[in-house]
């Protein structure tokens, strides 16, 4: 089989593989679509410092089970799946503090840039009916994004600006619609992002030829939102957020920062609004929540861009340059 396995800084090789062989309590999944995310791109360029080379990567993926283990029984063979990267051990202090996203020997199989996988039974979530494969490989952003949103605490009724108008911004801009905001607002710079949001229903913004602050309260109230969401992850809209928020609100970061920057936040500023900064790490438990989420969200808008396996450098360096929403690698 075909697998794209990265070697290093801007090193992603096409390889052949041996097919595998599911353990007692494994499952082998034929892979139907891989999302991109902002992840790989850190991956490709070496900022990723979870995992060595060479490696599969590739960790938002679908597929139809071809092959299932002799302990496994919640799956069989032409079930159409998602699948959850990243096996908690289940032993560590965290884990057994149900913590799970916090565990400290966290196990990662070859991800789903492949033409199959082979992963353990608990990580394999089988998609409902009417869930399409494409849009089942947003489950696994859409259950970050929910991890997020079940962070912040959504007071019902409330309003909500959501920094960044990427596939997690949307997403979560999606869940928070459904979660007790009246108004979501997506700021967003690029074009096609936020005639993307808008066609999603949300109000937009751009923040890099309007005046963000005035049209946030022109629209979502002069105090501001309850909650605003952070999904670049850049200490610049950390800042930004900070100062939109309502006084009492809850700021949430959503994005994945670069490790080396930081931001400047005035301590005066959080006293004085009494406000609540919350960060969300991964999906521990939404995952399932998520694949259910996927009958009820219109998410087919952040689709359309798709690569072959064969083109995964280029799909990732198509998402370096804004293009498209969630773009998908197929075998
Ligand atoms: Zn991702
Ligand atoms: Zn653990």
């Amino acid at each position: 089989m075909i697998s794209a396995v990265w070697h290093g800084i801007e090193d992603l090789r096409i390889e052949e593989r041996p097919m595998p062989t599911p353990a007692a309590d494994e499952v082998v999944v034929k892979v139907h679509a891989c999302g991109i995310c902002g992840t790989d791109i850190h991956i490709l360029e070496g900022k990723f410092p979870v995992y060595d080379p060479p490696r599969v990567i590739g960790h938002e993926y679908t597929g139809t089970v071809v092959a299932v283990g002799k302990a496994v029984t919640h799956l069989k063979e032409g079930d159409a799946v998602a699948v959850e990267p990243g096996l908690c051990c289940g032993k560590c202090f965290f884990c057994r503090e149900a913590k799970e996203n916090m565990c400290l020997n966290r196990f990662l199989h070859p991800g789903g840039m492949s033409e199959y996988t082979c992963v353990s039974d608990r990580l394999v979530h089988r998609l409902p009916e009417g869930v399409s494969l494409d849009v089942g490989a947003l489950a696994e952003p859409l259950a970050c994004c929910l991890r997020a949103v079940d962070m912040a605490q959504l007071p019902s009724g409330c309003n909500v600006l959501v920094l960044g108008g990427g596939a997690v911004g949307l997403l979560t801009a999606s869940l928070a619609a459904h979660s007790g905001a009246v108004q979501v607002m997506v700021s967003e710079p690029l074009p096609h992002r936020r005639s993307v949001a808008k066609e999603m229903g949300f109000l937009t913004v751009d923040p890099k030829t309007e005046d963000l602050a005035g049209v946030v309260k022109a629209r979502l109230g002069s105090h501001g939102p309850e909650v605003v969401f952070d999904c670049v992850g850049h200490p610049r809209l950390l800042e930004q957020a900070v100062e939109l928020v309502q006084k009492r609100g809850t700021v949430q970061e959503v994005g994945v920062a670069d490790p080396a920057l930081s931001a400047s936040i005035s301590p005066y500023r959080l006293f004085e609004k009494e406000l609540t900064i919350k960060a969300s790490y991964m999906r521990p438990y939404t995952f399932a929540r998520a694949v259910r989420w996927l009958t009820v969200l219109n998410l087919r808008p952040l689709l359309g861009v798709e690569f072959h396996l064969s083109q995964a450098k280029q799909a990732i360096h198509s998402l370096r340059e804004g293009k498209g929403l969630k773009i998908l690698v197929k075998p």
